[in-house]
């Protein structure tokens, strides 16, 4: 038994050794992609229900290595927000997309609003807002096209330096979007209280729809919850007609998914908009 258990020891470290190596590498590999500009961006239209027009953008960071291949911001996010890369990783996201936002403006694509992800741990830095002031002010983008995702996590820790610092990007004119709603733990009173215009309703109460009825009625309570706070509600996730139609029924106000788009490369995202007409 002794022998037995010293073996699975000695293999469980052995795991644990394996995986600590290919943090390592993907680490090491990840900082000189940002050096050597090998992320881009990836554009995902948002679409207003009532109306199928596209009125909306998020931007999403997309990795290709030469020797890990094509990896996944699922994987490669959390990694930079536990080595600290995700400052520098994010305020590239800013800067790269409002300007690419802007430069379509000026070429004269119709106007769209803009949704950036913004991690917990850039949220929590008081150097943030000040950046956002210098990317909107380099970029020239109006501050109004610009919209912030943050997800609950990032919206929980210290309530009222968080709750400020949301006043004072909504002070320029920048949206503020809860991401995720519903897989975090904010109480309701505490939502309340937040400076918010849009709840993005997480994609897994989406994606059972219309099987499940219990997923039905949590979309459904959700979208009449956002309302009786004066927020508009977007559902990620929709990849089929029957999602659509249900929620145009609820009265969600906008929709992403792969039903109307995949995330797009920039030029692929700039033609679609340019034929759509606006
Ligand atoms: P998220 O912010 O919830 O983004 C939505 C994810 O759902 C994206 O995955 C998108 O490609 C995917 N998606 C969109 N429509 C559909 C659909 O109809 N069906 C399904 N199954 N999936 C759909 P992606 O691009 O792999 O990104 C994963 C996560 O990585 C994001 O989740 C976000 O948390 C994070 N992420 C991506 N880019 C950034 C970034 O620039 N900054 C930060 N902080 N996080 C990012
Ligand atoms: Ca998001
Ligand atoms: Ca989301
Ligand atoms: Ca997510």
């Amino acid at each position: 038994v002794k022998s037995q258990g010293r073996n699975n020891i000695a293999f469980y470290d052995a795991g644990l050794t394996v995986q600590a190596r290919q943090r390592v590498v993907m680490e090491s590999r990840l900082r000189s992609a940002i050096n050597l500009g090998q992320l881009y961006c990836v554009y995902q239209p948002q679409l207003e229900l009532s109306s199928g027009r596209i009125v909306g953008a998020e931007v999403l960071l997309r990795w290709h290595d030469e020797q890990l291949g094509q990896v996944s911001p699922a994987e490669f996010i959390p990694l930079a927000e536990s080595c600290g890369l995700i400052h520098q990783l994010g305020l590239w996201v800013l800067q790269h997309s409002c300007h690419q936002v802007s430069q379509w403006l000026q070429a004269g694509l119709p106007a769209f609003r803009l949704a950036v992800n913004v991690s917990a741990q850039q949220f929590a830095k008081d150097t943030m807002l000040q950046q956002l002031k210098q990317v909107l002010k380099d970029s020239g983008l109006s501050a109004q096209l610009l919209e912030l995702e943050v997800t609950e996590s990032a919206l929980m820790t210290d309530e009222v330096r968080v709750i400020d610092t949301m006043h004072q990007i909504r002070a320029l004119g920048v949206r503020l979007a809860i991401d995720d709603f519903g897989t975090g733990y904010s109480s309701l009173s505490y939502l309340k209280r937040l400076p918010l215009d849009v709840l993005k309703i997480d994609k897994r109460f989406i994606e059972h729809i219309p099987a499940e009825q219990d997923d039905k009625q949590i979309a459904s309570a959700i979208i009449a919850l956002a309302h009786t706070m004066n927020f508009k509600v977007l559902a990620e996730g929709v990849e089929t007609a029957e999602q659509l139609q249900f929620l145009q029924q609820q009265g969600c106000d906008y929709y992403q998914g792969y039903y109307f788009s995949k995330p797009l490369a920039a030029d692929d995202f700039a033609a679609l908009l340019q034929n759509s007409g606006g």
